[in-house]
């Protein structure tokens, strides 16, 4: 078994969507092993997303990841960090595959939903941002 990290983001929690995605995250066969309702400081959202501290859009990413609860959570799975990848469907959901999370409940490119990390490296360093050893199952 496999481990990847994920935020359910302030734009679907705001909208209602926790309860569905949480479904449809179940359905796809992962099992939860730490989960909270939280909220990002701004100086919290700059160092999760610090890798795209140069790129356009990090002032706004950090704004809006700042803006609102978010649920974070550890998942598990045989091949957790691609399977949930290809769940949640291209970062912009206007390219996103039908069924998606991403597809089915995004907003913009910006306001996409859902994280998922993009290693099993990556994984553990946001699961640890998030979680103390205390808090995983
Ligand atoms: N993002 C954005 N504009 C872009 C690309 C990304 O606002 O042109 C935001 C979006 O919320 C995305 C996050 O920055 O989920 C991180 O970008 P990344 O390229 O890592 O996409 P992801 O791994 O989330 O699909
Ligand atoms: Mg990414």
């Amino acid at each position: 078994m496999n481990r990847t990290f994920t935020m359910i983001k302030p734009d679907a929690v705001e909208n209602g969507h926790i309860g569905a995605i949480l479904e449809k995250i179940n359905a796809a066969g992962f099992s939860i092993a730490a989960m909270k309702l939280t909220k990002l400081s701004k100086s919290d959202a700059e160092k999760f997303y610090e890798i795209h501290s140069e790129r356009p859009f990090y002032r706004e990413l950090v704004n809006y990841m700042s803006s609102g609860p978010i649920v974070a959570a550890i998942l598990e799975k045989d091949n957790a960090v691609n399977n949930f990848r290809t769940l949640i469907g291209s970062t912009n959901p206007a390219e996103a595959a039908e069924g998606t999370i991403r597809k089915l409940f995004a907003t913009s490119i910006s306001a996409n939903a859902i994280h998922g990390s993009d290693s099993d490296e990556n994984a553990n360093l946001e699961g640890e941002f998030f979680f103390s050893l205390d808090e995983r199952f």
